[in-house]
């Protein structure tokens, strides 16, 4: 009775609520603040935003940047790199959107005292390939995170946003979001007339690779928990191309990058006995996904494709060959510093496996799956585009607003653009702003009204972990084991289990089929009536118990896509084995869903594509 008798309630409101201040909602944050001079822009986060999100530990590479200003690039190169990475698959009008405003972004960083290298003859920034610079990184969030700080009226720290709250009067819109401190319990309730989703991806979906004591090594941050998905969902938002999971090719068990790798030091990979082996791939990859082979570079998952049919047929491990370009200082340099900014752990796993890459080839894997809109993949909200680009079917209302009235997303929450990377998301987060306040200010004096039965219905169903391990404990047969409870930990080894051996993880070879899908969806559902017996003992277990709820909601969007696209789209980061081509016939389209909480029903449908660059 403790805890709940000192509980306080803390009302907090707001013109704009940004939700996650990560890079999307850094962007959104300082830009809502340059249209809206008299707004109240709040920004709130489960961590603290000076070292959060996907960025937290800091970057080597910007890898969206277009250097317009040398002519190197110019937006509509960009979307025909993204859509032919995607395999045909993006939303045009909304990359085109961050391709045209992302050097900007950039520009500011500088400004702002990010130290970006540059190429000492001619004097731009030092590129690693052709859309990435390189940057002294270590630093990259909190410099970004002070522009953000400077601009929000407030932000609020070690708060996990656990469900949005719609407006009393009309069901579609927003009226503001609902959490806790993870640190003193007290319970939130942000009332808003804009809400803007920048939440990130998620990990821990599937099974990792590392378990046990090294399950907290993943690529993507461990802390990515799917909020970005899960929250729009429970209140109706369209989502689009969940299926799009991604995988990725990295140093074996450290995750470091190897961009720098492949394109700055041009090195390679070879098979266990130093044979080339992605051209014996050839046919075989033509076979499934006809003239996708053939573009130029080859899509990311054709790529992870070759080397996964290559270890199958059982000539691993796969191998980056660094022998040959470590023998210059320099690239040696380059190839440690490399690690310096976002992976020092990489470097750490090579040394404890006696592995000095200038003498021994050190080995490459794939990751287990992950969902995100960032990177080479593009699952999230299905949005409305920019006015004077988007064709009439994507365009209901104001850029980046989802299919709910006053809800935006920006980053890895906005499905359909892959590729914007850390300076996309932050310029998509800017968009969003902008198009928030312009919202905001065309409401006038209207606002949303929040029904205090629907925030009193939420805290007790939000803090109900803490009563329900506090009465249970006492019937713990063995060890953490109770009948009255499960732990989020055992909650989220059973999700990734089912995810892994169901919807395509490592233990399947990223393979699954109509009938393993329904049974992860009936072994998805039985897990979310036992998510109603989740106990925390305390308030880190309670923000564990959210983000378990979260993780399987988006699951189960991520299975649910699966099943409806009945082709093998992206073989390489999954395969349908009873559709294992390609069918640009039936499947050039994105997915959509939508769930239905009163119902618990979700439908499907398919929506164009429309290529608008040639
Ligand atoms: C290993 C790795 C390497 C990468 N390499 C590069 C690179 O070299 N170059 C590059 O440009 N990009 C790179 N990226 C991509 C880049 O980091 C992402 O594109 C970008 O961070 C996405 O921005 P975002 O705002 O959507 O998500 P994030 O930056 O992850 O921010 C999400 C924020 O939301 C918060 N949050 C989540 N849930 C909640 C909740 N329920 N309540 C409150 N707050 C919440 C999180 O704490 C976080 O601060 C890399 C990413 C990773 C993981």
């Amino acid at each position: 009775m403790g805890l709940f008798a000192r509980r306080k309630t803390i009302f907090v409101d707001s013109d704009i609520l940004v939700i996650g201040g990560g890079m999307a909602g850094c962007g959104a944050t300082y830009e809502s603040r340059y249209w809206g001079r008299d707004l109240k822009i709040v920004c709130v986060e489960k961590a603290n935003i000076e070292r959060s999100g996907a960025v937290a530990q800091g970057l080597y590479a910007i890898n969206c940047y277009m250097g317009m200003q040398w002519d190197e690039n110019q937006p509509e190169d960009h979307v025909r790199y993204a859509r032919n990475d995607l395999m045909g698959l993006v939303r045009e009008d909304l990359g085109y959107d961050i391709a045209r405003h992302v050097d900007s972004t950039v520009h500011k960083f500088e400004e702002w005292g990010l130290p970006i290298m540059k190429d000492p003859e001619t004097g731009r920034y030092q590129r690693e390939g052709k859309w990435q610079i390189m940057i002294h990184g270590e630093s990259y969030k909190p410099i970004v995170a002070e522009a953000a700080r400077k601009a929000a009226t407030e932000v609020y720290n070690r708060i996990m946003v656990t469900h949005l709250l719609t407006d009393a009067t009309k069901l579609n819109r927003v009226a503001g979001a609902v959490g806790f401190n993870v640190r003193t319990g007290d319970f939130y309730v942000f009332r808003s007339k804009a809400v803007i989703v920048c939440a990130g991806g998620a990990s821990h979906i599937f099974k990792p690779r590392a378990v046990g004591e090294g399950m907290g090594r993943t690529w993507y941050a461990p802390w990515s928990s799917a909020s970005a998905y899960a929250l729009p969902i429970l209140v109706g938002a369209k989502m689009t191309q969940m299926e799009n999971r991604i995988v990725l090719t990295r140093f074996k068990d450290g995750y470091g990058p190897v961009g720098a790798y492949f394109l700055h030091l041009k090195t390679y990979t070879e098979n266990a006995y130093g044979e080339e082996y992605e051209s014996k791939w050839y046919e075989h990859t033509k076979e499934l996904v006809g003239d996708y082979v053939n573009r130029h570079p080859v899509p990311t998952c054709l790529r992870n494709h070759a080397l996964l049919e290559e270890v199958k047929a059982g000539r691993g491990p796969i191998r980056m060959v660094t022998k040959e370009a470590f023998q210059d200082p320099h690239k040696e340099t380059v190839g440690w510093e490399n690690f310096l900014g976002m992976t020092i752990s990489q470097a750490v796993v090579w040394a404890s496996q006696n592995t000095d890459p200038k003498y021994t080839n050190p080995e490459l894997t794939t990751s287990e799956p992950y969902v995100m809109g960032s990177h080479a993949t593009c699952s999230g909200a299905w949005a409305s585009g920019p006015a004077d680009c988007a064709p009439s079917d994507y365009q209901w209302g104001y850029n980046r607003m989802m299919t709910v009235d006053g809800l935006f997303g920006a980053g890895d929450t906005i499905g359909g653009t892959a590729h914007k990377f850390s300076s996309g998301s932050f310029t998509e987060g800017r968009i969003a702003g902008k198009a928030a306040v312009n919202y905001v200010n065309d409401l006038g004096n209207e606002r949303p009204e929040v029904s205090e039965a629907e925030y009193r219905g939420l805290e007790k169903v939000i803090f109900q972990p803490l009563e329900t391990y506090r009465i249970g404990r006492n019937e713990i047969v063995a060890g953490t084991v109770s009948p009255s409870y499960i732990l989020p930990i055992h909650g989220l080894q059973r999700l990734e289990k089912v995810m892994d051996e169901y919807v395509g993880g490592i233990s399947a070879h990223y393979t699954t089929n109509e009938p393993m899908l329904d049974r992860g969806l009936e072994l998805l559902g039985m897990l979310k009536e036992d998510l109603a017996h989740l106990g925390a003992e305390d308030l880190h277990q309670l923000q564990r118990a959210w983000e378990l709820h979260h993780r399987v909601l988006a699951s189960e969007a991520v299975t649910r896509h699966t099943m409806y696209r009945t082709e093998t789209r992206w073989p390489g980061y999954y395969y349908r084995a009873d559709h294992p081509k390609l069918d640009d016939k039936n499947w050039h389209c994105f997915t959509l869903s939508r769930y239905d909480r009163e119902t618990g029903e979700w439908e499907l449908e398919k929506a164009p594509v429309y290529h608008i660059v040639d």
